[in-house]
């Protein structure tokens, strides 16, 4: 079945979960339901594009990293390394492994905001995660390119953090989860219809109306946009972040952690490359379909701070962009998962703000528990649930790249 070319009707009338997008968040949801004995329900997955061109999962950095200000975010993203790294024996069948390149994240932190790093290192120390504060000598020592006089501290931590190959991670959950008899189709959820409190029906582009006892919403950054379809709301917004590859003509001579300069520019060493990002100003929500690769933000702000940064990086080249989308909530930056307080049966699993991919194992674990057993029985995620979006009360991350 799992090589079977998706169809774009669904086979049946009825399912008892319907998933509203079948990337990384929507398949790691699959799959945990589909390996889960005690869930016997039927599931539709709806992909209105199945080669993933403009999904976020495509797109993305695929990094992981422990280093969070939220114990449930270094909580979630410990599991995330632990499935990434034993991913073949959990999976099972002919599941690839999937390398973790554990290169570290670095922040950089003048002395005005070192207090962020150390109090940030004593949330992840007591979740498990080995982050170490370094200061601005033994920076210096470890990684000589820098250029650092106006660093005061460092949180570093090279195990479990690093770059994995998340689209195979979600390739292969997706065709598990169909070998499990998951069926995924093409296509495209319009409308979701209710019966007063409670999800009755999506509706697909094609014209079908199915019923479903579950809608998942994991539609990345048109969240608000499926929401919306079924009358409700997630602050949840589609935010352009460019990514850009370039060549140095001088080798560094070693790896470049995934350094977070106090700019809020990052970059890292890839193979002989380097990658780097920032946060775009303005950073306004943009059209779903915008993808256009903003390369000012490269040759006005990520060039020259990274040439101060790393004086080597002054004769670069560049030599690929591109942009995808952040599914970001505008609340807190934090993921919604979980039941809307008043339609129990509509569940979120959206706004991860960049760090959806590390945290999507984590994610689908706890919802196909939510929706088994109406419980989490693993990692709590309720801290991340949508009651916070009905208070307005921000449950803010503080660490966001
Ligand atoms: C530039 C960039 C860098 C990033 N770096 C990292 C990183 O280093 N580490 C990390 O953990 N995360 C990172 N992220 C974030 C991460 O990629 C996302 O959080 C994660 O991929 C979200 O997965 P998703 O399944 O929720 O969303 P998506 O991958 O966007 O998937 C949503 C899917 O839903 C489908 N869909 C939407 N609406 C409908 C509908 N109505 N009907 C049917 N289908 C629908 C879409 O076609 C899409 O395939 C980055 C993101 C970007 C853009």
């Amino acid at each position: 079945m799992a090589n079977q070319p998706l169809g774009a009707r669904p086979r049946h009338s009825r399912y008892d979960v319907v998933i509203v997008g079948g990337a990384a968040v929507g398949s790691a949801v699959a799959w945990f339901l589909s390996e889960n004995p005690d869930f016997t329900g039927r599931v539709l997955v709806v992909e209105r594009d199945p080669a993933y061109t403009y999904a976020s999962t495509a797109l993305s950095a695929s990094c992981i990293r422990h280093q969070y200000s939220n114990a449930i975010n270094v909580r979630m993203s410990l599991f995330g390394t632990e499935f990434v790294r034993r991913f073949r024996e959990i999976v099972g069948g002919d599941a690839p492994e999937i390398t973790l390149h554990e290169f570290g994240y670095l922040f950089l932190a003048p002395e005005d905001k070192a207090y962020i790093l150390r109090d940030n290192h004593a949330v992840q120390r007591e979740c498990g995660a080995a982050t170490e504060l370094l200061s601005r000598d033994e920076v210096q020592a470890r990684f000589p390119f820098f250029q650092l006089e106006d660093i005061s501290l460092a949180s570093f931590n090279p195990v479990g953090e690093g770059w994995f190959d998340g689209y195979t991670m979600m390739q292969a959950l997706r065709a598990r989860a169909r070998e499990n008899g998951v069926e995924y189709v093409t296509n495209e959820v319009v409308d979701i219809a209710r019966d007063g409190n409670r999800v009755a029906a999506v509706r697909l582009v094609t014209g079908e109306t199915i019923s479903c006892g579950v809608a998942v919403n994991a539609s990345g950054p048109r969240a608000a946009k499926t929401a919306r379809t079924a009358g409700l709301i997630v602050p949840v917004e589609a935010r352009k972040r460019c990514l850009f590859v370039f060549d140095c003509q001088t080798p560094l001579g070693m790896t470049m952690p995934l350094t977070i300069d106090p700019s809020g520019i990052h970059c890292r060493s890839e193979g002989r490359y380097f990658l780097a990002g920032t946060v775009p100003k303005p950073d306004a929500a943009v059209a779903y379909d915008d993808f256009d690769v903003h390369y000012s933000e490269f040759e006005d702000e990520i060039w020259p701070t990274l040439a101060y940064r790393v004086p080597q990086f002054e004769a670069i080249k560049l030599v690929n962009a591109w942009a995808g989308h952040y599914a970001y909530n505008v609340l807190d930056q934090n993921a919604i998962i979980g039941p809307h307080h008043e339609v129990a049966n509509f569940i979120f699993a959206n706004g991860f703000s960049g760090h959806g991919l590390q945290q999507s194992p984590a994610v689908g674990r706890g919802v196909s528990e939510l929706i088994t057993y109406g419980e989490y029985r693993s990692l709590d995620l309720s801290e991340l649930g949508y009651e916070r979006v009905v208070s307005n009360t921000p449950f803010r991350e503080q660490a966001i790249i």
